[in-house]
């Protein structure tokens, strides 16, 4: 009989989240994930079908996956994205689904997403200015982004992040004003510290602007921040509130603070890999399962062998840390 036990580690996590990359192409070039020119994308057959994506998800969530997260690349360019949220949304025990999105094709797409049964949405913001923005994304977009995000407001989402990746000698002069505008607009600011996942290798420790002084910086331009709840432990943020009842922010300090021990995520990318943790040197080929004829037993010993692999933490810091071959674009952030 199938064991439809949870996907419990070696640690006692237990996994019910995962990360879905539907396609590792972008409408833009962040200095942090992809390389500038020259981008050489996965042929479009490597690609997960909406119906492989569903099934995968579905064999997930007979095993306790309640949560699923669609990322790329930039998810919005693959076609007809709220057809696979709609399908997604009617598995069982999925309750539910959120995009991480650059926000460029939003405007276009945020109603048939929220229509298809989308929750939840992060847009990444990095910059308000449209020189920083040109320089780490290498594309212009800053306005459509801006679009995008007031498009998924106005369509009714309730719960908007927008997630910015914070670069030493870069992004110090965006902190201050995005966090005024996240808690203008009734948003989540979330500041994410840079890691080492960039395609052309020049990620240095120093380049990485602590989750640490930034709040040192909010706190002296807007006021004091204090610690909010914690309604979720495995969630990667610690967030903050300010104290005048103005917003909230978000640290996700994965380089000085690793939150690995609550970790309960797993990764499926865009060519049907799964993953165990954006720093794993390994990979579980879900595809060769899904198009080879394997039933949905196989595709559970698959996942319970990538789960029992798991490492106790991504090792950024230690002597032996071994960066992933792929970047951010290839596995899915
Ligand atoms: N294209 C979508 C977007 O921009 O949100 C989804 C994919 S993107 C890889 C997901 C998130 O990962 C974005 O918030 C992005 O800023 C972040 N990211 C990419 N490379 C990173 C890196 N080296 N360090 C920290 N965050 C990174």
């Amino acid at each position: 009989m199938t064991d439809n036990s949870p996907l419990i580690d070696s640690l006692g996590r237990v996994h019910t989240n995962l990360r879905i990359s539907v396609t590792d192409r972008c409408n833009i070039r962040c200095f942090y994930c992809m390389p500038d020119e020259n981008v050489r994308f996965l042929p479009r057959r490597d690609i997960l079908s909406f119906e492989e994506i569903e099934r995968f998800a579905r064999v997930s969530a007979r095993l306790g996956v309640n949560k699923l997260r669609l990322t790329g690349g930039e998810p919005l360019v693959r076609a007809e994205l709220h057809k696979l949220v709609a399908r997604l949304a009617a598995i069982e025990g999925i309750h539910d689904i959120a995009l991480t999105t650059n926000g460029i094709l939003l405007a276009e797409q945020a109603q048939a997403l929220k229509d298809a049964g989308l929750l939840r949405i992060n847009i990444s913001l990095d910059a308000l200015t449209e020189e920083t923005f040109r320089h780490i994304a290498r594309r212009d977009g800053l306005d459509r982004v801006l679009a995008g995000i007031h498009a998924a407001k106005r369509v009714g989402f309730q719960r908007i992040r927008l997630n910015a990746v914070a670069i030493k000698g870069v992004t110090e002069p965006e902190v201050v004003p995005l966090a005024n505008f996240a808690r203008e607009h009734g948003m989540e600011m979330r500041f994410i510290e840079f890691m080492p996942l960039d395609a052309e290798n020049h990620w240095q420790h120093d380049q990485v602007l602590t989750g640490e002084e930034i709040r040192r910086q909010l706190e002296d331009a807007i006021g004091p921040l204090e610690p909010a709840e914690r309604p979720d432990p495995s969630q990667p943020a610690t967030d903050f509130r300010f104290s005048d009842g103005g917003g909230t922010i978000g640290f996700i300090n994965p380089v000085t603070q690793p939150f690995c021990e609550d970790c309960n995520r797993l990764r499926l990318t865009a060519e049907g890999k799964v993953r165990n943790c954006l720093f794993s040197t390994v990979e579980w080929d879900a595809r060769a399962v899904l198009r080879g004829g394997g039933s949905d037993d196989d595709l559970i010993d698959l996942l319970r062998t990538c789960i029992r692999a798991k490492k106790p933490g991504h090792g950024i810091d230690s002597s032996d840390f071994v960066k992933p071959e792929r970047a951010m674009y290839q596995i899915g952030g």
